[in-house]
């Protein structure tokens, strides 16, 4: 407990510092962007200056690209929790995931049955979504599978004394499988620490997986990870069970809305 209290205040502090710098170098990327933009406008077609223009402004948007992810990391951003069915907001994501990892994987859903109700902000699964089911693509070197699953499940004070990591109760889990490259122990250490990567410059922000972490922990949630060098990873997340009625199913809110013109 101490140590995940640890990882909390680190996490938060990290995250005001960083909202911080992000801000301000926000602006004057803005700043950067616009003049480049100003000045390729002026650069004549064929112009070996208009090369390396495009260079600056592409790096630019890049920075710009990375200084948005850490504030939407730092932004103590305004939830609107709900009491919801898991699946059907799993559900309006998938075609979304399906674009973002491309045609050559393969995903699969595999929606549990009567998922328990869990309270929490539909935009944060969307996010957790997003971030696993891209690191699951950039684990898959060409062709591979990830599958999506859901389900109820109760651990008791004996299973948990049994098992590291796991809390009691009723909750509603989210596991992301992949079978990529899995990850080595000292990897596996440091996944959930802000902008820890092995993508490499210019690719990894170390972002993903400490926002996955900092939504899970904020809906009293825990994460275990399985990985296996050569095999693959799962994620799997537990929410615990809301009480309450579910106030956000999506389909039966569509068809309240009348067709618009
Ligand atoms: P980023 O994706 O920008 O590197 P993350 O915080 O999302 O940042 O991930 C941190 C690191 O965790 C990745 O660089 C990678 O080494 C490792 N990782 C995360 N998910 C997986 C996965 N599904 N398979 C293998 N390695 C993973």
């Amino acid at each position: 407990l101490e140590a995940q209290l640890h990882q909390a205040q680190k996490m938060e502090s990290i995250g005001r510092l960083a909202g911080g710098v992000a801000h301000d170098y926000n602006n004057i990327l803005s700043v950067i962007l616009g003049f480049t933009e100003l000045a390729l406008r002026k650069v004549k077609p064929g112009d070996p200056l208009r090369d390396d223009l495009n260079k600056i402004y592409a790096a630019a948007e890049r920075s710009r690209d990375i200084t948005r992810k850490l504030l939407t990391f730092a932004r103590k951003e305004i939830i609107a929790p709900k009491v919801l069915d898991l699946n059907v907001t799993v559900e309006s994501m998938l075609k979304i995931l399906r674009k973002l990892i491309g045609e050559d994987i393969e995903l699969t859903w595999r929606p549990g049955v009567h998922l328990w109700p869990v309270k929490m902000d539909p935009s944060q699964v969307d996010q957790i979504l997003a971030n696993l089911c891209v690191n699951a693509r950039d684990a898959i070197a060409d062709v591979g599978k990830i599958t999506i699953e859901t389900g109820n499940v109760s651990f008791d004070q004996d299973y948990c004394n049994r098992h590291a990591g796991f809390s009691p109760g009723d909750f509603v889990f989210l596991a992301v499988s992949d079978d990529g490259c899995g990850m080595d122990a000292a990897t596996l250490e440091n996944i959930f620490e802000p902008f820890f990567t092995t993508k490499g410059v210019g690719k990894g922000t170390g972002l993903g997986l400490a926002t996955v972490y900092g939504i899970v922990k904020q809906n009293d949630g825990f994460i275990n990870v399985y990985s296996e060098p050569g095999h693959g990873t799962t994620f799997k997340i537990y929410f615990p069970r809301a009480t309450g009625d579910i106030t956000e199913n999506r389909p039966a809110d569509a068809e309240k809305i009348p067709e618009g013109k």
